[in-house]
């Protein structure tokens, strides 16, 4: 198996989702028991096979008088979640009065305020890694990764794919032989696709819709071990606050998307609408707006449903197989919380095509069950820890355990093999050289953003990672593995990359000289 992505693995919508492994209680409203049954198997399967990544996350769900969803709704449709959960380690749903909620949130807006909801699901703090572990076992199993490497082409020939040329960011192309093609191109789904030859151009298949974060310091009266799932006061849309990596997510708005994917940004209406709704929830807070550290938007890749409402679409996956293009198959929509099901969905899709033995079903199924290469939990990450505070110091022993599981194991032998790599990146940084040089070696890294971004995941912090970017990049050079010249166009790409993400007014307050 070959899987070659044009940018860096989970660049994309997995980067810039709420981060939750949820069974979408919002779903029940459009009837989709199926789906949301699915998602809480799939909750729990996560938790544990990925304990050091997926946690379980407290959510109020505050009812307002005159809400569109009424106390009577709420009760029954946590009701039916329990229900659908069965099975499951989290705790069941509790109903909460009004004082009892503001017992537990004293910075929620009171007026109004008739009671709520307390219930369980999961977060994963960083999907990117999680993505990164699910490539590093599929590498294990065989597959080659190449990152930084587009799908120029999906070669048909008599009807039959043959397989896929590409190109990789610096120019080098290449061909690859393949009698199935997984077109898993997210919200570029339609572009892919339609880069099939011999065959007639596809129906898009795809509906984007936008959605948009804020990412916020915080903030008075913020919850501070659990979020706040509110519906929005201005037309109804639930929305999140969640406490995440020291800081608060706030989203989301779901608009409908058909420019370039990579492109997409937030813009004034949405960061509008984000900051007005949380200081109506939370009048104390002080102002969101000069908060505001940086933003995400994503596109998220729903079915196509001409003239539905965004948030009326499924959020269920569909697997197409193009007619016109034997072994081309595409995935359209999902969720991140439902990857394993729709993968041993692929699987079997396959073998019931004659592109994989039957016994793949089977072994989809077992694999699906297995850990990723970092879980790791209780005593075992307890140790780990222990060793870690030894070899780099407390602080840094605790971000390890929670961003690498298990996988921090490699890092201490490498550490201890190359004694050079155990310093920080630079006097007083949180980021390891040995964590650099890994990633570049192990995990298919290639820029400073894949690194900060998407591997040591320093880059999601306050200042979008520029101490550490200046630190890592005069790391890579003192360790000989780029030249200056490389580290500073790397840092002049990471400047820009940062520019598009963070607040106006924050980066020109916060960012220093680019020097190393
Ligand atoms: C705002 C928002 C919030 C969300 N919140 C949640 C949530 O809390 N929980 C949840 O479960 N789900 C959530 N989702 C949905 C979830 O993020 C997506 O279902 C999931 O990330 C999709 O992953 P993907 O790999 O299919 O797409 P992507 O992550 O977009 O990956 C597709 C990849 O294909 C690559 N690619 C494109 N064209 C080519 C080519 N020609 N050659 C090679 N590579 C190519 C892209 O670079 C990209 O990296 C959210 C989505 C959005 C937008």
């Amino acid at each position: 198996m070959l899987v070659v992505e044009q940018d860096d693995v989970a660049s994309g919508t997995t980067s810039a989702s709420t981060r939750l492994i949820h069974g979408g209680l919002r779903y029940l409203e459009h009837g989709e028991l199926g789906l949301v049954r699915e998602s809480l198997r799939e909750r729990e399967a996560l938790l544990t096979i990925a304990p050091h990544l997926v946690e379980p996350l407290r959510l109020y769900l505050p009812i307002y008088r005159g809400a569109r969803r009424p106390r009577w709704q709420i009760r029954l449709g946590m009701a039916i979640y329990d229900l659908l959960s069965w099975g499951k380690s989290l705790p069941r749903h509790r109903m909460l009065s009004r004082d009892a909620l503001l017992e537990r949130l004293p910075g929620l807006a009171a007026e109004g305020l008739v009671g709520g909801a307390c219930y369980f699901d999961a977060q994963v703090a960083f999907p990117e890694r999680l993505v990164v572990e699910n490539l590093l076992d599929a590498a294990a199993h065989g597959a080659a990764v190449m990152t930084h490497t587009k799908a120029t082409r999906i070669v048909v020939e008599a009807g039959r794919v043959t397989g896929v040329e590409w190109r990789e960011a610096r120019g080098a192309t290449g061909r690859v032989s393949a009698r199935c093609v997984i077109n898993a191109a997210g919200p570029w789904l339609d572009r892919v696709a339609a880069s099939v030859t011999g065959a007639p151009p596809p129906v898009a298949l795809v509906d984007g819709t936008k959605g948009s974060h804020l990412v916020v310091a915080p903030f008075p009266g913020a919850p501070t071990s659990a979020a706040v799932y509110a519906e929005a006061a201005s037309d109804g849309r639930p929305f999140f606050v969640v406490p995440w990596n020291g800081l608060y997510l706030i989203g989301t708005t779901d608009l409908r998307y058909a420019g370039d994917p990579g492109e997409a940004a937030i813009d004034d209406a949405e960061l509008a609408y984000l900051v007005s709704e949380t200081e109506r929830l939370f009048p104390c807070c002080g102002g969101i707006a000069e908060r505001v550290l940086y933003t995400q938007a994503g596109v998220r890749a729903l079915p196509r449903t001409p003239n539905a409402a965004p948030g009326a679409i499924t959020r269920r996956h569909v697997i197409q197989a193009h007619r016109e293009a034997r072994g081309v198959y595409s995935i359209v929509g999902g969720k991140l919380t439902t990857y394993r099901s729709l993968a041993a969905q692929v699987l079997a899709r396959l073998a019931r095509d004659g592109f994989a033995p039957a016994s793949t079903i089977a072994v989809g199924r077992e694999r699906g069950d297995e850990r990723l290469p970092g879980a790791i939990a209780g005593r075992e990450r307890d140790a780990l820890q222990a060793e870690l505070i030894g070899a780099f110091g407390a602080p840094c022993a605790h971000r390890l355990v929670w961003t690498y599981g298990r996988i921090a194991e490699r890092l201490l032998s490498d550490a201890a093999a190359r004694p050079e790599l155990a310093l920080p990146a630079a006097p007083g940084s949180a980021l390891l050289r040995v964590e650099l040089v890994h990633a570049l070696e192990s995990e298919w890294a290639v820029s400073l953003i894949d690194l900060l971004q998407r591997r040591v995941m320093l880059g999601l912090g306050a200042d979008f990672g520029l101490d550490a970017a200046r630190a890592a990049a005069r790391a890579l050079v003192e360790l000989g593995v780029w030249d200056a010249a490389r580290a500073a166009d790397e840092l002049a790409a990471y400047r820009r990359h940062a520019e598009a993400h963070r607040a106006a007014a924050v980066l020109s307050a916060a960012t220093r000289a680019d020097a190393i």
